[in-house]
This record gives structure tokens, C-alpha cells and sequence, in this order.
């Protein structure tokens, strides 16, 4: 099983060296620093505990450059359930020791191996099975699946016990292991891609050397292919990814296949038939055509799935929130680990960051949004998974509506078959709102006070009816060095139907450094308070604010509207 991206973690200033040295061996991976103790980390936390419990139960592999005591202690609570169990490694700050700790099947020893060589030093490997034999015989390199790590675990149990074994198959990353082999051996490790009933005496490990083409149309589609497989005497484990027509890269049918069988999917161009779009994907193999809508590609070795057509090309729209990275929703986060190209404004790629040496960059001006749009389709086109970037939310004021409005003006079959999402973020008007108390705890209206792509008569008239209709109010983009007088007479007509008392927020860099929270009112308010990092909210008539024990005030506007209701 190759292992996903580690998290590295510290708790002090001392260990960021060696920590920057592990990022040399994982180069995806971030280092997560003690806020206040750590300056320099890619990210900062302020609870160890919870940090490292939450990470653990995302499977994600830790490298904590601290004592080993420290981390059994913190995931103890979590062992006795069954669940996910990622590689976890305790390293000496100073980089002189390496300790493995879990996830013995999830690859701990082999990056410890790897840590401990980058480092200079010797990891302490205590599995017993991996010390007899040089290797974890249940743990094989990416590209085989074992068959069952129930047996495989009694399969190993026997071995240490004095059991001798045979090869059968190509297992080239055995040749270096030191195991009790012997041809005559009753006891035998079987490499192959064959369908084969389980037996005691037999360790099955899978070359994932298949490739299956299909067509979209077929009915249960994962059902047909595991049917298919079974006729051909081919084991599922051998399943490598699903092979298709390009012309059918959106089809739902598709994607929730290779989802359910868990394979990667990729697309050639259309062939005459099935079996010849199999021999176009993954030539000089051996093709077993099942059905019309059916062919099985099986190799001699692991397939390489990189070499076989292309992946559907994905764009991901995302909402960074405000800026702070725990208001950032986690299905933002995995897209950014995820993306090889990344587009936006500099100053918000900068905060979507750090990227990996692998991931490209294009940071574009502000104003050049539908060509950004274009450019994403173009790149994600190709088969690349492609990253438009919005702080906030992409749905307000921002790049989504420009990148759907570039695809419903392009004819262009390829855009059209993009893998296009949109990922919310935390808007800075609800990010705003909640510092504030729940001024938008009733109806409200959200304006962007720009007028650079609508005019500012229909700012002024929509101003005039949503103050009326008695909507609290949000305004985006309130001001700016090009648009300086508009703040004050949007001020202007929203006083003419409310009160001079009317509580006002202003939300300045909220969820960034030096973020500041006003609250004011009305007649208070002048647009020199104002700029164009400032979110502004204006209550209604039954919005209301009192003090806070802490200093400063809440506001919020009630639920109900005209009279209070009982209790
Ligand atoms: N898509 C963004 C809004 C982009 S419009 C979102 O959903 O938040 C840009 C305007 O949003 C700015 O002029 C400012 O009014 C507001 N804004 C964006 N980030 C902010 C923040 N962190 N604090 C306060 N206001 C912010």
C-alpha cells in the first residue's frame, strides 16, 4: 500500500530544521507548528491533542518530532476502535531518532526507512516478520493488492514459526528479502492476476495488471464489469482502472463505477469496437473481449496508469473563506492537495498556499477574471485537475459565475465534459456577522457597492427598496480609490429610512492578521471608516446591540418581525 500525504507535527522552534529536512522526503507534506511556540510553520495549530486525534482519524500518516510517550499517550483514546489506522512515527527533534509507531500495514516501517535514510540514521523497526524477513511480506509495493490480511497475518505467523516458502509469480521486490525459500516448500507466495479459491497455505498478492474498457450504456455497470472478470477467470484485485471512450467522459454511469470499484478512470479516443479500444489503451497485452460492451486488457506487470489515455480533466471552483485556515471547509482543503494547477488573484493563491514544486501557479490581476475562466477550462481541457481560487465564497462576487458564464459561451465539447465544482467558503459578510453576534439573524440583502459592471442608478434604486423593505443590509466592495463617493450617498439613502441609532458592523481583514471588528451606528458612521478590506453591515429597525462582558458589544436582529411573540 503506498501511504497519502503525512502531516509533519511540532510542538517547538527546535524541531522546524529537521522538520523542513522531512519535507524533502515528502515534499506534499505540511508542518503543523504550536501557535505561539512555532514561528515559520506552513500551519499553526493551538491544540496538540485534538490536532493529532483529528488527523488521525482522517488516515492521514503524523511524523511527530516529539517524544514517543507524548503521541501513545494522545491516541490512546482512539485505539480500541476499530476504524483507520495511518502510519504514526515519533522523531527526535534533533533528527537522531526514528521510531515507527502504528500502522504497520499502512507502510510505517517503510517511511521510517525513508526518514531514518534521509537522516542519516537507523529507524527502530521492532516487527518481528519485517525484521526475519527485510520486508513486510503483508505490505506489498504500490501496484499489488494482497488478497486477505487475515491469512496473510497467519500466513506470516507460519513462516516465523519455521514454515519454508516458494515464489510463484514475478515478485521482483522479494528478490532482496531474506525468506525461507524452498521450490519443494508446501507453503507458497502466489503473484498473479487469476481468479483463485483462498487456501491456508497460500499468500495471494495481486499484480494490479488489468485494465477493463466499457461502455457507459451497460446496466450496473460495476456489476457487469465484476461478472465479466469472473467469466474470464480474472481476480477483481487485479482491477487496475476502467478504460473508456473520450466522447463519454461525463457520464455519471462511468464515474460512479470507478468510484464503487475504487479504480482510477481514463479515456481514449472512440475505436470501432471494444476490444479495440482495450488493445488502443494498453497495448501488447492479452484482450479478452466478454461482450459487446466489455474488454479485459491483462498485462504480465502492474500497469503503469499514467502511461493509459487521460483522466477526465477536473475544475474546481473554491471559497477560501475569509482567510483563517479552520474557517476553511474541509472539502476546499483536500481540492488544493489534490490540484496540479492553481489560478487566481496573487494575493489569494498566496493564501491557498503553500503549493507543492509540482503544482503550477498562474496568478493573474484582479480584473481579468473571464480570461482566468478560459485559461482554467483550457488547462482542465487536458486532463489536468485545475484550482480557481475566490476568497470567501466563489458563488459571491467572485470567479464561479465568470467560469460558468465562460462555459455556456463556449461550444467546445471538451469544456463541456470538465469534471466543473463548485466548493462553498465561509462569505466575509456570515464570517462578519457571526464576530458580531447575528445581525443577519433576519432577513437580510447582500450588495456589492461596485460599479463596475452594473450602473450606479441600479445600485441606488436596489439600495432604496432593500432599505424600505426594512432588509439588513451587507455591502461588499463598499469602497474604493476609483469609487470614492459612492459609500456616502449609499449612506445617504439608506438614512432615509432608518434611524440615526441604527447599529452598524464593520468587519475589517476578518479571519486575516490584524483583523478588526467595529460595531457603531448609523449616524455615526462616515466613509473615511470604511475601505475596500471592510465588510459593512447595517441593521434594520429591530436589530439591536447591548454590551458584552468582555468589552465591546453584541448585535443581532431578532427572529421574529413586528410584534415579540410570547415566551
Ligand atoms: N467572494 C468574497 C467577496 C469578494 S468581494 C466573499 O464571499 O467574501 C470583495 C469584498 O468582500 C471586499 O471589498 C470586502 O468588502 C469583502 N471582504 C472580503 N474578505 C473580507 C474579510 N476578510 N474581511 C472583511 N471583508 C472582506
Amino acid at each position: 500500500m503506498t501511504h497519502s500525504t503525512p502531516a509533519i507535527v511540532i510542538l517547538g522552534q527546535g524541531a522546524l530544521a529537521t522538520a523542513r529536512r522531512l519535507q524533502q522526503v515528502y515534499p506534499a507534506a505540511k508542518i503543523h507548528g504550536l501557535n505561539g511556540r512555532v514561528e515559520g510553520a506552513d500551519l499553526t495549530y493551538s491544540d496538540f491533542g485534538a490536532t493529532v486525534r483529528e488527523l488521525y482519524q482522517q488516515d492521514t500518516p503524523i511524523i511527530a518530532l516529539c517524544a514517543a510517550g507524548i503521541v501513545i499517550r494522545t491516541l490512546a483514546p482512539l485505539l480500541l476502535e476499530k476504524g483507520v489506522e495511518p502510519p504514526v512515527l515519533a522523531v527526535a527533534e534533533d533528527g537522531s531518532a526514528v521510531v515507527p509507531l502504528l500502522g504497520g500495514l499502512g507502510g510505517v516501517n517503510v517511511m521510517a526507512r525513508e526518514i531514518a535514510a534521509a537522516l542519516e540514521v537507523a529507524a527502530a523497526i521492532t516487527t518481528s516478520g519485517e525484521l526475519r524477513f527485510g520486508t513486510c511480506l503483508l505490505n506489498p509495493p504500490g501496484g499489488y493488492a494482497l488478497g486477505d490480511l487475515e491469512q496473510g497475518k497467519r500466513f506470516v505467523s507460519d513462516l516465523l514459526a519455521g514454515h519454508s516458502v516458494r515464489i510463484d509469480g514475478a515478485a521482483p521486490w522479494l528478490e532482496q528479502a531474506q525468506l525461507p525459500e524452498d521450490s519443494q516448500a508446501q507453503r507458497s507466495i502466489h503473484v498473479g492476476s487469476d481468479a483463485r479459491a483462498a487456501s491456508a497455505s497460500e499468500l495471494l498478492i495481486y499484480p494490479r495488471s488489468v485494465a477493463v474498457a466499457v461502455g457507459a450504456d451497460v446496466a450496473d455497470l460495476p456489476g457487469a464489469i465484476r461478472d465479466a472478470l469472473q467469466q474470464a477467470g480474472v481476480a477483481i484485485q487485479s482491477l487496475a482502472c476502467l478504460v473508456a471512450a473520450d466522447v463519454q467522459m461525463a457520464s455519471p454511469a462511468l464515474r460512479e463505477a470507478a468510484l464503487e470499484l475504487a479504480v482510477p478512470l481514463r479515456f481514449v479516443a472512440p475505436a470501432n469496437d471494444i476490444g479495440e479500444l482495450a488493445r488502443d489503451a494498453v497495448s501488447g497485452t492479452r484482450i479478452i473481449t466478454t461482450s459487446r460492451d466489455i474488454a479485459i486488457a491483462v498485462a504480465e506487470q502492474p500497469l503503469d496508469i499514467l502511461q493509459i489515455g487521460r483522466p477526465r480533466g477536473r475544475l474546481a471552483v473554491i471559497g477560501l473563506g475569509p482567510g483563517a485556515a479552520e474557517l476553511m471547509v474541509p472539502a476546499v482543503k483536500a481540492e488544493l492537495a489534490r490540484a496540479t494547477d492553481v489560478l487566481g488573484y496573487e494575493t489569494y493563491v498566496r493564501m491557498a498556499g503553500p503549493f507543492r514544486d509540482d503544482q503550477v501557479q498562474h496568478c493573474t490581476d484582479n480584473r481579468e477574471e473571464m480570461q482566468r475562466a478560459r485559461h482554467a477550462f483550457r488547462l482542465a481541457a487536458q486532463g489536468r485537475s485545475v484550482i480557481v481560487v475566490s476568497s470567501g465564497d466563489p458563488g459571491v462576487f467572485a470567479m464561479a459565475a465568470a467560469v460558468l458564464e465562460a462555459l455556456h459561451e463556449s461550444v467546445d465539447p471538451a469544456w463541456h465534459s470538465v469534471d466543473l465544482e463548485i466548493l462553498p467558503g465561509v462569505s466575509a459578510s456570515l464570517a462578519t456577522a457571526a464576530q458580531a453576534g447575528a445581525p443577519l439573524g433576519h432577513d437580510f440583502c447582500v450588495m456589492s457597492l461596485s460599479d463596475n459592471l452594473k450602473p450606479w442608478s441600479i445600485i441606488e434604486k436596489r439600495l432604496d427598496l432593500a432599505a424600505e423593505a426594512d432588509l439588513v443590509l451587507a455591502f461588499y466592495n463598499p469602497i474604493s480609490r476609483a469609487r470614492p463617493w459612492q459609500l456616502g450617498r449609499a449612506l445617504e439613502i439608506v438614512a432615509q429610512h432608518r434611524t440615526s441609532q441604527t447599529p452598524v458592523v464593520l468587519g475589517r481583514d476578518i479571519g486575516r492578521p490584524g483583523q478588526t471588528l467595529r460595531v457603531t451606528t448609523l449616524g455615526e458612521l462616515t466613509p473615511d471608516q470604511v475601505d475596500m478590506r471592510t465588510m459593512v453591515l447595517i441593521g434594520s429597525s429591530t436589530t439591536c446591540a447591548f454590551p458584552r462582558a468582555e468589552g465591546g458589544e453584541w448585535v443581532y436582529t431578532p427572529r421574529w418581525y413586528g410584534e415579540k411573540p410570547n415566551g
